[in-house]
């Protein structure tokens, strides 16, 4: 059974065809510059390539092409739409509306949409394509939604709540939502499964380093809380994003540079983080061939984000009275052994011990980097968001 996943933003619709059966990748690509002009980039399991310049005027054609490459370029892989069971779409916000993976609907679209408020980015162009593909798919084709936000709808309000008037959050919806919900789920697991042990009975801090980074605290396999807020400006050092600040900051900022509040949150989130404290990059890998050169700022760069990853640890290892497994994913936790080694060095109050040279070995694979008698096992697990959202359509399906 096929399972097309979709992650659609405003100029892009990025997707990848799974077959459930062995759950393999069997087509992935990107439809591109969509409202600008078009290109798609497209391969196949047996390597095969297109890459074409389209025109992509919204994301309805961008689903026409992208199901027009599936079934009839020189890099197709099926015969027949029937082949393609359902969709499953990534969304980011789903706020407290969508606490689980649901089918999609006219309804459900426009509260996607209503929640582009929440979301302004992402949202919207959600909509877009979702009506998109509805438009191209035939209507008994299935397609849910899953939630970048759902996994994180069980943090208990002290978790959630932030200091503001208890009005302001019934009326502008201002909480804690927390994002990477579906990468934090899907490690869990894998780490549950990798340790033999049930998730209901471990507690567990998940590192998910990317471009954008966020870490969770999980226990009885529940997030009870997690390090982006609101948006994901919220939490650790990013790549463009400052992460964390004092609110303060931001308003005395905005009057010292003159800006106005779309200005600060374009500041906030595309010019501050390792680009803007160390101004070499946004990019990880950068950043240490920077310091490799003697470069002051990216050290400081590479030293506040490794500080503040182990503060989360020490957090979360506190709230939940324990900590049996710390996890590293993302490009960053897959790959950086440096930031792991930074991480979990000098942590063994909290019962952390890595083996140092296994770590500078393993990159995106599977590996358990703790020593035999480190309290708390340390796991790099490469995360994989789409499988899970294919799992995930296929168990709604199937009900
Ligand atoms: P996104 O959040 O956009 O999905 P990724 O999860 O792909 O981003 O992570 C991108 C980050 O991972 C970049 O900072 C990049 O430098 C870092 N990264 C990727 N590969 C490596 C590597 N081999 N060594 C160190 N860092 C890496």
């Amino acid at each position: 059974m096929l399972i097309l996943v979709v992650n659609a933003g405003s100029s892009s619709l990025k997707y990848q065809l799974i077959d459930m059966d062995d759950e393999k990748v069997i087509a992935k690509g990107n439809c591109d510059r969509i409202g600008i002009d078009g290109h798609i980039s497209h391969k196949t399991h047996d390597g095969r390539t297109l890459n074409e310049d389209c025109s992509f005027p919204t994301h309805t054609e961008a689903f026409e092409k992208l199901v027009d490459t599936l079934l009839n370029s020189d890099a197709s892989v099926i015969k027949s739409m029937s082949e393609i069971s359902a969709v499953g779409h990534r969304i980011v916000q789903g706020a407290e509306i969508f606490s689980e993976t649901t089918l999609v609907t006219d309804e459900v679209i426009d509260k996607i949409d209503e929640l582009a408020e929440l979301a302004p980015v992402h949202n919207h162009a959600h909509a877009l394509a979702l009506r998109a593909c509805k438009k191209v798919f035939d209507p008994s084709v299935p397609q849910a939604v899953v939630f970048d936000t759902a996994f994180h709808q069980t943090m208990p309000p002290k978790a959630y709540m932030y200091g503001i008037p208890y009005e302001d959050y019934e009326k502008y919806h201002v909480r804690k939502y927390g994002f990477h919900g579906t990468s934090h789920r899907f490690v869990s697991m894998a780490l549950a499964e990798a340790m033999g042990k049930d998730l209901k009975d471990l507690k567990v801090v998940s590192c998910h380093l990317g471009n954008g980074s966020s870490i969770t605290a999980i226990e009885n396999g529940k997030s009870i809380d997690t390090s982006m807020g609101f948006t994901p400006l919220d939490g650790i050092i990013m790549g463009t994003r400052c992460g964390a600040i004092d609110a303060s900051a931001v308003t005395y900022l905005e009057k010292k540079l003159n800006m106005n509040p779309d200005e600060m949150s374009n500041y906030l989130n595309k010019q501050c983080g390792f680009l803007g404290v160390s101004h070499v990059s946004s990019d990880n890998r950068e950043i240490y061939a920077a310091i490799h050169e003697g470069d002051e700022k990216a050290q400081l760069t590479a030293d506040m984000l490794r500080y503040e990853i182990k503060k989360f640890i020490g957090s979360y290892t506190a709230v939940m009275n324990g900590l049996d497994a710390v996890i590293f994913t993302g490009g960053i936790g897959e790959n950086s052994w440096e930031v792991r080694d930074g991480v979990c060095t000098n942590v063994d109050y909290l019962g952390i011990k890595i083996d140092h040279e296994l770590n500078k070995t393993v990159r995106g694979t599977l590996t358990k980097i703790s020593t035999p008698d480190s309290k708390v096992e340390v796991w790099v697990i490469p995360t994989n968001e789409e499988l899970l959202i294919a799992r995930d359509t296929l168990a709604l399906i199937s009900k």
